[in-house]
């Protein structure tokens, strides 16, 4: 069987990641999204076992003793990391498995695997990336103020990534997302092609 690949899909807090990848999960098929484990607290409507895993300091801790992770970080004073289990099953069994992780995250699978595609999603400005984290109303004034900090950072490493898309308007960006996924699908090296040469 053909296998899968990783979609790695990071973007400063509030820049529309959640949003672009709901849509992509109800039009793309074959996609399948890796759910994180996080010691982050958990936000009025996230779901356990969809939104995350939430989970104590010390589970946390336990999980990267025992070699559960593909990769982990800490982003905004909280643990964040992928569960290396499920998403080797899931690359074996042909799917495209989406990590929505941060830029820490996405330097360690890029070093440690050559099967991933690496998309930025960045905002159209600082300016309008801080109106849509103010708006969305979960964060207080000091979160904002370290999530904005973290956003300059993580523009700085754009250029570790293989595609930009910046999420202007978000229909937009989506069709840009699915068009480089479909792109990705046919890449050569991936289809199991056998003509033989005259
Ligand atoms: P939030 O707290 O807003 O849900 O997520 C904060 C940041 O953590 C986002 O940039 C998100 O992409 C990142 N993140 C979520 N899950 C993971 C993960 O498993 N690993 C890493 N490295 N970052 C993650």
């Amino acid at each position: 069987m053909k296998k899968g690949f990783l979609l790695v899909i990071s973007g400063p807090s509030g820049v529309g990641k959640g949003t672009v990848l709901h849509d992509l999960m109800n039009t793309q098929k074959n996609l399948v999204y890796s759910v994180s484990v996080t010691t982050r607290k958990q936000r009025p409507g996230e779901i356990e076992g969809v939104s995350y895993f939430f989970k104590s300091h010390d589970e946390f801790e336990k999980m990267i003793n025992e070699d559960k992770f593909l990769e982990y970080a800490k982003v905004h004073n909280n643990y964040y990391g992928t569960p290396k289990d499920f998403v080797e099953e899931k690359i074996n069994e042909g799917k495209i498995v989406i990590l929505e992780i941060d830029v820490q995250g996405a330097l360690n699978v890029k070093k440690n695997t050559d099967n991933g595609v690496f998309i930025f999603l960045a905002p159209p400005s600082l300016s309008e990336l801080k109106n849509r984290i103010v708006n969305r109303g979960t964060e207080t004034t000091k979160d904002i103020k370290l999530r904005m900090n973290n956003a300059k950072k993580e523009l700085s490493y754009i250029n570790e990534y293989d595609y930009l898309v910046v999420n202007d308007h978000l229909n937009s960006a989506i069709n840009l997302v699915n068009e480089i996924i479909n792109a990705e699908k046919h890449r050569v090296f991936r289809e199991e092609i056998n003509f033989e040469r005259e």
